[in-house]
């Protein structure tokens, strides 16, 4: 009889602990990946030291970030420079170091400018022109034009994180982005294989190396998924990127002139099947999983992610931010919204200028599901 009693509360203290997420660990369920999840440092801890500064990669690897990722353009005598923009002037001085080196539509580019003249400007916080005055993007951030930042080549920023990883005994990786291939192409340069030459130099040539190569140009990862990892002999994951077609972010030359790419099949039903032949993850846009117009109560899920892990995709949207005015409504702080995509939607991981939120709130479950385990375990020992 007692005997009963300790069995019917045991299953009591069971079932209030979910035996069922549980018994589940170590299998695939529908929200909840056993596979660890992501935090991607978006241009390092960019949300509190200027985007791509080495300062901000070291930030970003304190705060216990998994990948930490690199945006790059090439410059005028081939080197790798990890910045954001093809163009150097919402980033730095160089409108006033070098007025004379615009081009005609007024802009400043990587590759009209050598290492050493780029290493002579003085980095800063990202900022916008508005009537005629440079005015922070993110007010709330870095001061404009405080003096500790300058730009870098990939090769020195992969130096510093391994010089981490050794000391540290960790494994932080990377996640380069090819920016702008056709552009660099029509310019007489071809970034893919100054990029892979790289990486490969640096220990990155295998699908178990500890990085992610992403873009948002299908047809360049189309080449180097076919051709290129060939003749190079190695083969690293590959991340296709996702825009809205009307951003008109990716372009290719056709007879001389650049024509928008139509991104509107990989939306589509069939679309993930075509990127698996060729990548290992997507990075949509998050509103491209959950709609913007969703409520608390009623999340407008699209079909995006189940399509993108029914062929064993990951899934690593873009961008996570906590300033004013970009987290979304229906979420109820920025914690909140990073919780809907880990747990109630189940990405893979984030791109994100916080990368600390992320890891706390990762590290928070993890010691939640411990103590359930924990638990779970020492009622099933008094059975
Ligand atoms: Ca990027």
């Amino acid at each position: 009889m007692y005997k009963a009693l300790r069995i019917l509360l045991t299953a009591a203290i069971l079932n209030s602990l979910s035996l069922m997420s549980f018994l589940a660990m170590g299998q695939t369920g529908d929200t909840k990946s056993t596979a660890k999840k992501i935090v991607i440092a978006h241009r390092g801890a960019s949300g509190y030291l200027p985007e791509h500064s080495l300062q901000s990669k070291s930030l970003a690897f304190a705060m216990g970030a998994d990948f930490i990722e690199q945006d790059l353009h090439m410059s005028r005598d081939d080197q790798l420079i990890v910045i954001h923009d093809r163009y150097l002037d919402r980033v730095s001085d160089v409108a006033e170091k070098y007025p004379n080196r615009a081009r005609s539509d007024g802009r400043f580019y990587v590759i009209d400018f050598t290492l050493a003249e780029i290493k002579t400007l003085q980095l800063t916080e990202r900022f916008k022109i508005s009537n005629n005055k440079k005015v922070a993007v993110f007010k709330n951030r870095t001061p404009l034009w405080d003096k500790a930042y300058s730009f870098h080549t990939l090769a020195q920023e992969i130096e510093l994180i391994q010089k981490l990883n050794r000391e540290q005994h960790k494994n932080v990786g990377i996640y380069p982005e090819i920016k702008d291939p056709s552009f660099y192409r029509h310019e007489g340069k071809d970034i893919s294989r100054v990029v892979l030459q790289v990486l490969k130099q640096y220990g990155y040539s295998r699908p178990t190396d500890n990085i992610y190569l992403q873009s948002f140009d299908p047809l360049e990862l189309r080449r180097i998924h076919q051709q290129l990892f060939t003749q190079y002999q190695m083969k690293i994951p590959l991340v296709q990127l996702i825009a809205k077609t009307n951003w008109q972010l990716t372009s290719h030359y056709e007879d001389g002139r650049a024509v928008n790419y139509q991104y509107d099949w990989m939306l589509q039903a069939g679309g993930m099947q075509k990127i698996a032949q060729y990548a290992q993850g997507i990075g949509p846009w998050k509103n491209m999983l959950i709609a913007g117009n969703s409520r608390a109560d009623n999340l407008n899920i699209t079909p995006l992610l189940k399509r993108a892990h029914a062929v064993g995709l990951q899934v690593h949207p873009y961008t996570f931010r906590m300033d004013e005015g970009r987290v979304a409504k229906y979420a109820s702080s920025f914690t909140d919204m990073l919780h809907i995509f880990y747990f109630k939607l189940g990405v893979d991981g984030v791109f994100t200028d916080f990368p600390d939120k992320a890891v706390e709130l990762l590290n928070l479950d993890s010691a939640v599901e411990s103590r359930k385990k924990a638990q779970v375990l020492d009622a099933l020992r008094k059975l």
